[in-house]
């Protein structure tokens, strides 16, 4: 991906850690921090609506963007297919605003060989005795669904070594101000703001 004046930050975490709810509240109290907006195979739930959630396609359209490798990432997840679009990325980042990817972990990674300088952040349980309680807590999932997802949490988990930053939610508040944290020291690296202090050195 070519340069670009917004920045990228890429979270993901098993579910049941909180990760919604922070990256909710993260995009609707920062400015200029836009979610991305995926496309996918799957059929829109309750609620959903195209183009906030996601572009909802048929296989043949998702097939098109993969033929035109229109995707900077996309997977696989059970039957259905994901992906990042490349140009609504580029675009969106060109127009200086940041963007948030709440994507699972091969997508991830995938996206880091793209953009290496995006954040990467992934959000972990505090115990996995927690997040099975959480899970059972939701009671959206059978007793199969909690032991399924445990064990894709846990090879989830493996993987946090490939990320810049670990939030552990042990409470949601603290996470919270850590991964706003996260997006504020970001905006202020040394490479974001070369140009800008380069200007204020021409005055004096
Ligand atoms: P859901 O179907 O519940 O909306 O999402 C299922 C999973 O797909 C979540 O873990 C979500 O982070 C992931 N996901 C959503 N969009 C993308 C995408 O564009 N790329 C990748 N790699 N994962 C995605």
């Amino acid at each position: 991906m070519q340069s670009h004046p917004g920045n990228v930050f890429v979270i993901s975490a098993p579910s049941g850690t909180g990760k919604s709810t922070l990256a909710n509240r993260l995009v609707a109290s920062l400015d200029n921090l836009i979610f991305s907006i995926s496309t996918t195979t799957r059929a829109p739930r309750t609620g959903e609506v195209e183009g906030k959630d996601y572009f909802f396609v048929d296989d043949a359209a998702f097939d098109e963007v993969v033929r035109a490798n229109g995707f900077i990432e996309w997977v696989q997840v059970y039957e259905k297919r994901y992906g990042t679009g490349r140009a609504w990325l580029q675009s969106v980042l060109d127009s200086g605003q940041d963007v948030l990817l709440d994507i699972e972990t091969t997508g991830a990674m995938n996206l880091r060989r793209a953009i290496p300088d995006a954040v990467m952040i992934f959000i972990l349980p505090p115990s996995a005795k927690e997040l099975e309680r959480r899970l059972r807590g939701r009671g959206k999932d059978s007793e199969a669904q909690v032991k399924a997802r445990m064990n894709h949490a846990r090879h989830e988990l493996e993987l946090y070594h490939a990320y810049d930053f670990l939030v552990v939610n042990e409470d949601l508040e603290t996470s919270y101000r850590q991964m706003e944290s996260i997006v504020w020291a970001t905006r202020v690296r040394r490479e974001r703001m070369v140009g800008r202090a380069q200007e204020i050195l021409r005055g004096f």
